[in-house]
């Protein structure tokens, strides 16, 4: 089996260290036009043939405890009664989906959030058995049912709870481990509790674990990080997820309270995030792509080296071919070359939902330029490569003409030796794997403003 070796090339990355978007869709949502109304969605949903396979993902808002750099749509709450109005419309929204739905194969099942394990496990074993209820949830193991965690907010105890209920997949937010940083983030988490809930979650059968990190926090420096990630190595997750902390007080309000003068100096970020990429490699990680690393027998690198990996909006994926639909506040579906994403707060999703509505905000419907784009995008973000014979057979096009604009903007990335054009494809080489987001940006035919490159995170 291969593994996606990085080449650093410090200069390079400083040359090209633009925002660029994360690509979990194409376009992005900045795209999505509150145009798109509640009726297209239900055409949409009853246009799905009737033996498509779905994929459901459920968005719980709720955290007890902000963390200072959480740029996610969260509502933080200690009391837990304010949950029962939100189980009871997503109960509801499920049904109503469903309702409109020929197809019922569903075969991934995603919670993330905020914080599912928020909920308690009667609530979730509630919102459990609607989903089966609606559908049909294929009783075996490839059938993908995960779960985000925050080790502060489950009992070690409810691991084998969440095993009973299906659950076979985790994602879990470490961020750092060392004590400072935490309390300068406002999340303290310990080493041990991580560890055990880990191990407890592999004796009840839980597969590729995922630990979330994030470099670029507070009194961070390559010494503090590197004692992090010796304590993540030793846990040995199947998957670790490495994001740059963006600051941008200026619109996530909960970031203000991050002294600006703790953050470590973007020399010393990049130093973070070389030593990151080498000991992971070291310690026999596949690199993924953008921030992900697995081990070789993980489902995602076996995926990458198949050449059946995927991107949603839950990163990648082994599974595109399934159509997505996001349930709860804020959530994304894609389905049927279509994008939908519900209202943000909780008050109008209430509202709707009690009206018998479903709470769409937003929306796009894809352009035949979009999919060309997209397959495009997609291809080089999970594969980096792409086969232009391929995208000109699909989509009856001759690349070099619909693309002659963008080859142009690719002639530096081939002189700094990112890529290489043959005619017949697009290879991404070794150092220019970490700038994957640029060499995409090309093929974005929504990025032309510079105001819209602004609202996102830096590559790296
Ligand atoms: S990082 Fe996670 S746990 Fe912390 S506030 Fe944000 S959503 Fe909640």
């Amino acid at each position: 089996m291969q593994s996606l070796k990085l080449e650093w090339d410090e200069n390079l990355l400083n040359k090209y260290d633009v925002s660029g978007p994360r690509y979990t869709s194409y376009p992005t949502a900045l795209e999505f036009s509150d145009e798109y109304m509640q009726s297209d969605y239900i055409t949409c949903l009853e246009n799905i043939a009737q033996d498509k396979s779905l994929s459901l993902y459920i968005h719980i808002p709720f955290c007890q405890n902000i963390c200072y750099y959480c740029a996610c749509n969260k509502v933080i709450t200690k009391d837990k009664s304010k949950t029962i109005q939100y189980v009871e419309n997503l109960v509801r929204e499920i049904q109503l989906v469903s309702s409109h739905l020929k197809a019922k194969t569903l075969k991934q099942i995603h919670w993330g959030g905020g914080t599912p394990t928020y909920l308690s496990m009667k609530q979730i074993a509630l919102i459990m058995d609607t989903i089966r209820t609606c559908f049909d949830v294929p009783d075996d193991v490839s059938t993908e049912v995960s779960i985000e965690v925050d080790p502060r907010a489950l009992a070690i105890t409810d691991i084998k709870v969440l095993a009973q209920m299906g659950f076979n997949r985790m994602s879990m937010g470490v961020q750092d481990f060392d004590p400072k940083v935490q309390q300068s983030i406002n999340r303290i988490q310990s080493f041990e509790i991580t560890r055990d809930l880990i191990n407890e979650a592999r004796k009840h059968g839980f597969r590729s674990i995922n630990l979330d990190l994030i470099y670029g926090l507070p009194l961070q420096t390559r010494e503090t990080f590197a004692a992090t990630l010796d304590k993540v190595i030793q846990i040995s997750p199947d998957r670790i997820s490495v994001f740059n902390y963006a600051h941008l007080p200026h619109r996530f309000k909960p970031q203000r309270r991050i002294k600006s003068a703790e953050l470590p100096t973007p020399v010393e970020k990049l130093a973070i995030f070389a030593y990151i990429i080498d000991k992971l490699q070291q310690s026999g990680y596949c690199y993924i792509g953008m921030d992900h690393f697995a081990k070789p027998d993980d489902e995602l690198a076996i995926a990458q080296n198949n050449q059946q990996l995927h991107r949603n909006f839950q990163g990648y994926t082994t599974h595109e071919e399934y159509e997505l639909i996001g349930v709860g506040v804020s959530a994304i579906g894609s389905l049927n070359g279509q994008y939908h994403q519900n209202v943000r707060e909780v008050d109008s999703y209430y509202h709707l939902l009690e009206q018998g509505q479903l709470p769409t905000w937003r929306g796009a419907s894809m352009t035949f330029d979009d999919t060309i784009r997209k397959n495009v995008i997609f291809d080089l973000i999970c594969h980096f490569y792409l086969d232009i014979n391929q995208i000109e057979t699909r989509y009856h096009i001759n690349f070099k003409t619909y693309f002659s604009r963008e080859l142009k903007m690719l002639q530096p990335l081939i002189e700094d030796k990112l890529i290489t054009y043959s005619g017949d494809s697009i290879q991404v080489f070794a150092k220019g794997r970490l700038l994957i987001r640029n060499i995409c940006m090309t093929f974005d035919a929504y990025l032309n403003e510079l105001q819209e490159i602004r609202c996102f995170s830096k590559v790296i």
